[in-house]
């Protein structure tokens, strides 16, 4: 009799806590499942003796249901007495598909994040694994049989014998149809028994750096660059902050130091923003590496997911690129770890498991021993006050590579000014002069649709929300009212609904309504509009950018979609029709929001020898917020609001966690989280806000509330949430109600 072994398991359930399996069957023998198919080949792979190692996956019953669940370690001493701890139906993996420090980032993650750890798991696997399908790949071979009968009067079996004779390794069928042998024939042969088909695991090989790792590169590093790379390639391991200025070749800084990782036959993960990753971003990656590149993103089916982890873990990719999720891809031979636009929102998970996979990028970076780039024009707050603190260290790049010159910024004020469409006589006449010089122009305005409201002239109505405390915005060309928060799509009345008047009028300008303001102001050239209205279609982005690509005048306008790093050469002027919303928001974030995304679309403007011009029209010319951005920089804007965050005791100074929850009915919510309130007994300096209603308080028909949890200290804050957590959990809420944590968000409605 072998002692049983116990393992603890992450299970895809809802539950905050790993369970406890037995390995060993009562019988002391392992149960390895029947195989599936009828070859004899148990699938898939091969268990191997000895006890399996963290990340491997195991086929479990548990309650009524089997699932698929991933070991986390194992237990030495189980609090249950051995007959009431069930043994795995099946074990998956012959080796653990994470290795053991994407399973500690996982459980570190759940553990920060307060998340089920079995949901964690599940969020860091591609689907088709998830459901339990190999992750090793394996072929259908045929091979001569032990001893095989001479063949008399059956030429082709005899030939095909011969061929499998000099063929020790096996033919695939692919291979044998190549050499002229039907099925029939392959059949009588096997038939016969002088052959037979098994499964071979296909294997793979690291990817080989070889001769040269890039296509020759044909830039020169400037001396910032070359001062960046040499301590980023030399320096220790750790997370820097590379605080480079649009247009300063941030991009040429990762090929070098990723080049140099990958001379030493280790691979590289590039993590950009959802909308960054285009095909121009991973073209630029293919002109520069000679080596196989795999790419994560949203929209590849199941089974181009699983190739990319299977290539990205048995090391045969060399670079993988991906959005958020692909942090948790393993690397079998780990080297660098780059997140471009380190800033950028879309690096959070707000929804679900609410992560943020540039905070996972610096633990696993620390994890792995291995550095982490955070680039961006625009670093976040957070970044800074940690290289503040110590905790990461800054490199700079001041200049714009290539000699180009910094773009120049222009303040319209607009304070009494008649608008035409949302435009002021002077920027017309800005735009006017750019196209006549044959440049391009982007208008940037970050409000789809063609009117954000529509009002009955005569008595005042709004066209509002049935499901939500929201307006309705008008799209002229599906001569519909949308709800951008719900989705909802209604006709547009052809009288108000309050007083019969015929007089509705959009009210606000949305892209649509600027695109056909400019197609009257300038007839003669051609309006582009780049938001999420016109590049639903896969692909269409692209086709404008290529359209642009001709470098003919032509005015862009569009949504923060323009906001991201492309290439734009011939585009000099930035027109940013609104700038206000930024500067009064009850969000704390917002001013530091409204920053990155005016340098981020100031970035665009001139990027090659012709200088750029930025204008922007405001209400509030002369706010000094504005103009230290301006004059000053992002680096002593970011200071000046860093400050004010210390004062207002704000993040990154305090640590922030939101319990939010929505009901059907518009008390129970705030009930729920108020009865917390009240039975919290907080860590001393952790304060509770709330409750409140969210700032949009009916959103999809749902009433949505929220309970602040603050504190400067993150262990004290941990503590408190975990209390919370527990009063939830033994005393639940009622269905109707529902629930979720965010651990720093970024969005506190
Ligand atoms: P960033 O990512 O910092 O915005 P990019 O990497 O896109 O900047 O670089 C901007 C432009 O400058 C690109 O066209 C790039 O090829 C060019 N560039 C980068 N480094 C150099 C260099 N050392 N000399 C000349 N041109 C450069
Ligand atoms: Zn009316
Ligand atoms: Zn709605």
């Amino acid at each position: 009799m072998t002692t049983p072994v116990y393992i603890e398991i992450a299970v895809p359930t809802p539950l905050r806590q790993g369970f406890t399996y037995a390995l060993a069957a009562v019988s002391g023998e392992l149960d390895f499942g029947e195989p599936e198919s009828g070859e004899g080949t148990p699938l898939p792979g091969t268990p191997l003796p000895g006890t399996p190692l963290p990340g491997t996956r195991f086929y479990i019953q548990f309650g009524r249901q089997k699932l698929v669940g991933i070991m986390l370690g194992t237990v030495p001493a189980p609090d249950l007495p051995g007959h009431k701890i069930r043994a795995v139906i099946r074990q998956l993996d012959s080796a653990p598909l994470f290795p053991a420090s994407i399973v500690t980032l996982c459980r570190w993650a759940a553990d920060y994040y307060h998340h089920p750890v079995g949901e964690v798991f599940s969020s860091a696997l591609p689907r088709l694994l998830r459901d339990g399908q190999a992750l090793e790949t394996s072929e259908r071979i045929l091979t001569l049989g032990e001893n095989p009968a001479a063949i008399q009067r059956a030429p082709r079996q005899a030939a095909l014998q011969l061929l499998l004779q000099d063929n020790p390794a096996g033919l695939t069928l692919p291979q044998l149809t190549a050499a002229g042998f039907n099925t029939g024939t392959i059949k009588a042969l096997v038939e016969r028994g002088n052959a037979s088909w098994s499964n071979r695991t296909i294997k793979f090989t690291d990817f080989s750096p070889g001769a040269s790792v890039t296509h020759q590169p044909e830039i020169q590093l400037n001396e910032e660059q070359a001062l960046v790379v040499a301590s980023i390639n030399q320096g220790p391991t750790g997370t820097w902050l590379l605080d480079g200025i649009t247009g300063s070749g941030k991009t040429e800084v990762y090929f070098r130091t990723i080049e140099t990782v990958l001379e030493k036959g280790k691979q590289a993960l590039v993590l950009v923003p959802e909308i960054g990753l285009t095909p121009q971003t991973v073209n630029r990656f293919r002109a520069r590496f000679n080596l196989p590149i795999v790419v994560l993103h949203s929209g590849l089916s199941d089974r181009e997911r699983l190739d990319g982890f299977r290539a990205a873990s048995n090391g045969s990719a060399a670079i993988i690129i991906g959005t958020r999720s692909a942090i948790f891809t393993p690397m079998k031979n780990p080297g660098l770890i780059v997140i471009d636009e380190e800033h950028d929102a879309s690096f959070k998970q707000q929804e679900g498991f609410r992560y943020s996979a540039r905070d996972l990028a610096v633990m696993r970076g620390h994890l792995e021993s291995i550095p982490v780039i955070l680039g961006s024009a625009t670093p976040s707050l957070e970044t800074y006050q940690n290289v503040a603190a110590g905790k990461y260290r800054r490199l700079a790049l001041t200049e714009r590579a290539g000699g180009a010159l910094p773009a120049k910024y222009q303040v319209i004020g607009i304070r009494n000014e008649v608008l035409q469409d949302g435009f002021s006589a002077r920027l017309i006449k800005l735009i006017s002069q750019h196209l006549s010089s044959n440049s391009q122009v982007l208008v940037f305005l970050n409000r789809r649709g063609f009117s954000p409201a529509l009002l009955c002239h005569e008595c005042g109505w709004l066209a509002e929300c049935r499901r939500c405390d929201a307006r309705l915005t008008y799209h002229h060309t599906l001569r519909a009212l949308l709800c951008h928060h719900c989705g909802i799509q209604d006709p547009v009345p052809s009288r108000c609904p309050t007083c019969q008047s015929s007089q509705l009028v959009p009210l606000g300008a949305g892209t649509q309504r600027i695109e056909g303001a400019l197609e009257q102001l300038f007839p003669d050239h051609s309006i582009i509009r780049i938001d999420r209205d016109t590049t639903r279609k896969k692909g269409a982005f692209n086709d404008i950018m290529e359209q642009l690509g001709d470098q003919q005048p032509a005015i862009l306008v569009g949504t923060q979609l323009l906001a991201k790093g492309h290439h734009l050469p011939n585009v000099t002027l930035v027109a940013i029709v609104d700038m206000d919303s930024g500067f009064y928001s009850a969000d704390f974030k917002a001013t530091e929001r409204m920053g990155q995304l005016l340098l981020q679309v100031g970035g665009r403007a001139g990027r090659e020898q012709k200088p750029g011009t930025v204008a922007l029209q405001t209400h509030f010319p002369d706010q000094p917020i504005l103009r230290t951005l301006i004059h000053e920089g992002y680096r002593v804007f970011a200071e000046q609001l860093l400050t004010e965050r210390r004062v207002n005791d704000l993040p990154p100074f305090a640590h922030h966690t939101l319990l939010r929850a929505d009901s059907s009915n518009k008390a129970d919510a705030m009930k729920f989280l108020a009865e917390l309130q009240q039975q919290l007994k907080p860590a001393a300096n952790v304060s509770v806000l709330g409750p409140v209603p969210a700032n949009m308080e009916r959103r999809g028909d749902r009433f949505r509330a929220q309970l602040l949890f603050s504190a400067s200290n993150r262990r004290d804050l941990h503590y408190t949430i975990e209390a919370c957590l527990q009063l939830i959990d033994h005393n639940p809420p009622r269905r109707h109600i529902r629930w979720s944590l965010d651990v720093d968000p970024i969005d506190l409605f």
